[in-house]
């Protein structure tokens, strides 16, 4: 079977090596040496100067929105993985859908305007696919508006952006580090921020909101990961650069065979070294997708709906909004099977499929 994605992993061995160091010093969570670490590594990679390794990249963006105190309605992108407006449901805030542009698929910064209301107080928008949202458009609206930024950078891992971080932007950005996305943790997540008022606060909430068993200051959560998550962590960064460079191979075999006239993807911000994160294309309609989807699933091969649904049409969502565009995209995309070790021969055959079935 090919899959959309299949996890990297690293040599075995020295993994193991790591974990019988674990198992030397007997400390297996709560800040430890692995974990420090990684995030030390972490900062290096990215240049960034604070950023916390949490549990998962659905908990940091709780966290963000508890350290920010954010509360009310928060403006957002319906086209992004439920995780995003689930982490502002959870937090008690009302999530506003605002639509994307057509071209990029990012939240469309010139329809945001009309979305705040007095109860707004921060934007919430994912970089789609690792395509930077626009950065600058969006700050001086919250710089106006006095909102909040906080971007689900799940898909960023690595995207530079004007010769930033794009993990970098925002009051805060938020990363997973998840068995599927561009570089993992087994499960995991980090918070990175510009604000170093806000380091006290980070390390508390991610760990019950307590020091020591005196100073009780609020209401945390557990969003500590482990040693042994920190250790595949330090295994797989010094790859990073390969798994990044492997799959821009594939990406332009993608490219290069796909048949254009009728597909279409993404377009991609200028000024940015691009992680590749996913192949998503978009056919003419849904039903066209689906045959597609099927002819593959008969190859055993299983791409994936992402992202479906538009989140602004989930049914457990207080505010019922329309974003036609988002809808529209969500019906028809498939993300393509892209991941370090998949043949050419297999690219060749997924694209012969897919073109065998586009209305001429
Ligand atoms: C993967 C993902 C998340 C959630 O990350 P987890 O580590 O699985 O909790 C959040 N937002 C987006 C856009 C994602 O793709």
């Amino acid at each position: 079977m090919i899959n959309v994605t299949k996890t990297f992993l690293p040599d075995q061995e020295q993994y193991i090596k790591y974990v019988q160091g674990i198992w030397d010093r007997g400390y297996l969570t709560n800040n430890g040496p692995l974990l420090q670490e990684l995030e030390s590594q972490l900062k290096d990679y990215l240049k960034v100067d604070y950023l916390y390794f949490c549990t998962n990249g659905t908990i940091v963006l709780q966290i963000a929105i508890k350290a920010l105190g954010i509360t009310g309605e928060v403006i957002t992108t319906p086209f992004s993985y439920c995780a995003t407006s689930n982490a502002i449901l959870w937090e008690n805030c009302t999530p506003i859908f605002v639509d994307i542009d057509p071209l990029t698929f990012n939240i469309n910064p010139d329809l945001i305007g009309a979305s705040i209301t007095p109860a707004t107080t921060a934007i919430l928008a994912t970089h789609v696919y690792g395509n930077p949202c626009d950065v600058e458009k969006i700050e001086a609206i919250a710089k106006k508006h006095n909102l909040k930024v906080i971007y689900d950078a799940a898909h960023a891992f690595g995207v530079i952006y004007k010769g930033r971080s794009l993990l970098s932007y925002g009051d805060v950005s938020t990363c997973s580090f998840h068995a599927t996305k561009v570089f993992h943790t087994i499960e995991g997540g980090a918070l990175i921020s510009n604000h170093p008022e806000l380091d006290k606060e980070f390390h508390l909430l991610r760990a019950f909101g307590h020091q020591g068993d005196e100073h009780y200051h609020y209401a945390g959560i557990n969003g500590k990961n482990s040693e042994f998550h920190a250790a595949m962590g330090l295994c797989n960064l010094p790859h990073v650069k390969d798994i990044i460079k492997a799959r821009e191979e594939i990406f332009g075999w993608y490219d290069e065979l796909l048949n254009w006239d009728i597909l279409s993807a993404p377009a991609r911000a200028d000024d940015l070294e691009y992680n590749y994160a996913y192949y998503p294309v978009v056919f003419p309609n849904e039903k066209v997708m689906k045959d597609v989807m099927e002819a593959l699933r008969l190859e055993d091969i299983i791409p994936r709906r992402y992202f479906f649904p538009s989140l602004n049409t989930l049914s457990f969502m207080p505010k019922q909004i329309s974003c036609p565009v988002s809808e529209d995209i969500a019906m028809r995309v498939l993300s393509l099977p892209l991941f370090v070790g998949l043949p050419k021969t297999d690219v060749e055959r997924i694209s012969r499929i897919i073109n065998d079935h586009l209305p001429v």
